[in-house]
């Protein structure tokens, strides 16, 4: 498969830059920003979990991705989930490291607004392109480490929790991005999210180091109180719109105060990123009581 060549100019105006910490028992965690993404106030994280890669950063910084890895074996490359932030790099990765890419529910990762981006999207990350994926396994090990795949879908309906037993760690992508709710995108189901953290806490993880950087030591209680927030929040959403209340009403009852960062994240992403959308899945995901 043919994949656009690293350009150091792109990268260059980009502002492009990677570097890596040790996280944990050997885990290093990958950071990886570029101009737009220090903008918004968050940078994107992938990890080596020994041969293993969770997840792969965004096609702006391809280059340097791929210059880290180089003389590194890759023994597989496992998704979080299909955005265009954490797999921009699969398939060079792939391509080079002749490994298997993973991703749960492959078949269905065009389905969610992702096969083609909005510009703002294309704009601050790159355009992944295709890449041959293979259905997530249940457990994906390199001969030393393993990672047990948590279905956790909510965010996107492709995400797993990826939790590694022996050192109490789980990697989990864009599951916690912020506490309690908060602005979704348009296809997210809040039902499901709150459901996919309390399947996490149920594991009793250690650590929890997420897709944008986070290191967060005993998380059980975070991923719980976010949950129970979830569906407080989608709660008072379909009391209120039963109420006769309009959505944009809805949205001022439920997220009180000022959001200053949700109100630009909503500007910047033409309103697919947003609080208003919350309201909305609050109502099209209710569950049958
Ligand atoms: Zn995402």
């Amino acid at each position: 498969m043919r994949h656009a060549p690293p350009s150091r100019l792109l990268a260059s105006i980009q502002g492009a830059r990677v570097w890596t910490d040790v996280v944990g028992a050997g885990t290093t965690r990958i950071r990886i920003a570029s101009r737009w993404a220090r903008m918004l106030g968050f940078d994107v994280s992938a990890y080596l979990v020994g041969d293993l890669l969770v997840d792969t950063g965004f096609a702006h910084v391809r280059t340097q991705v791929l210059e880290l890895l180089e003389g590194r074996r890759i023994a597989a490359v496992c998704c979080t989930h299909n955005h265009e932030d954490h797999t921009g790099n699969c398939g060079p990765i792939g391509d080079r490291h002749g490994c298997p890419v993973y991703l749960r529910h492959h078949r269905l990762r065009w389905t969610e607004g992702v096969r083609r981006l909005k510009p703002y999207r294309t704009w601050w990350w790159g355009s992944p392109g295709d890449y041959p994926a293979e259905e997530m396994p249940e457990a994906v090990g390199d001969g030393e480490r393993t990672l047990r795949a948590l279905p956790a879908p909510g965010h996107s309906i492709t995400h797993v929790a990826l939790w590694e037993e022996e050192t109490a760690t789980v990697f989990t992508g864009d599951l916690f991005i912020a506490p309690g709710a908060s602005a979704v995108m348009v296809q997210e189901n809040p039902y499901d999210l709150a459901d996919s953290l309390r399947r996490v806490a149920a594991v009793e993880p250690r650590w929890m180091l997420t897709g944008h950087g986070m290191v967060v030591a005993d998380p059980v209680p975070r991923l719980l109180a976010k949950a129970v927030k979830i569906e407080e929040a989608a709660a008072l959403a379909v009391e209120l719109h039963r109420a006769g209340m309009a959505d944009r009403a809805i949205v001022r009852e439920v997220f009180p105060g000022n959001h200053r960062r949700d109100r630009m994240i909503e500007a910047l992403t033409q309103g697919e990123f947003s609080r208003l959308n919350f309201v909305r899945a609050a109502r099209t995901h209710l569950r049958d009581a």
